[in-house]
């Protein structure tokens, strides 16, 4: 499988991925989820790595400090701001 560049650097490289993809984001999971955005925190890689979350929408786990739920609001807050420039008129 091809790794991405980045993810030679990832903080997250050698530890448990279930850390990172709890069964779920709520309840007992949460300091789980606390504990891997603890880790992106450190982590140099970060910026590449939420990019690449948000543009291929992952839609489960921690990627680049946020759960899917901020990673939803980026996206329809990206998606708000994007709305009026492609619906202004030609000037
Ligand atoms: S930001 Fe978090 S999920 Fe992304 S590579 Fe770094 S430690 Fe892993």
């Amino acid at each position: 499988m091809m790794m991405l560049d980045w993810t030679r650097r990832a903080a997250c490289l050698d530890l448990d991925p279930e850390l990172f993809f709890p069964i779920s984001m709520e309840g007992p999971s949460q300091s789980q989820v606390e504990r891997a955005k603890h880790v992106c925190g450190g982590c140099p890689v970060r910026e590449p790595c939420l990019e690449y979350a948000l543009t291929t929408r992952q839609a489960y786990g921690v990627w680049g400090g946020t759960d899917p739920a901020q990673r939803r609001e980026l996206v329809s807050r990206h998606d708000r701001e994007a709305e009026p420039a492609r619906h202004s008129p030609a000037a």
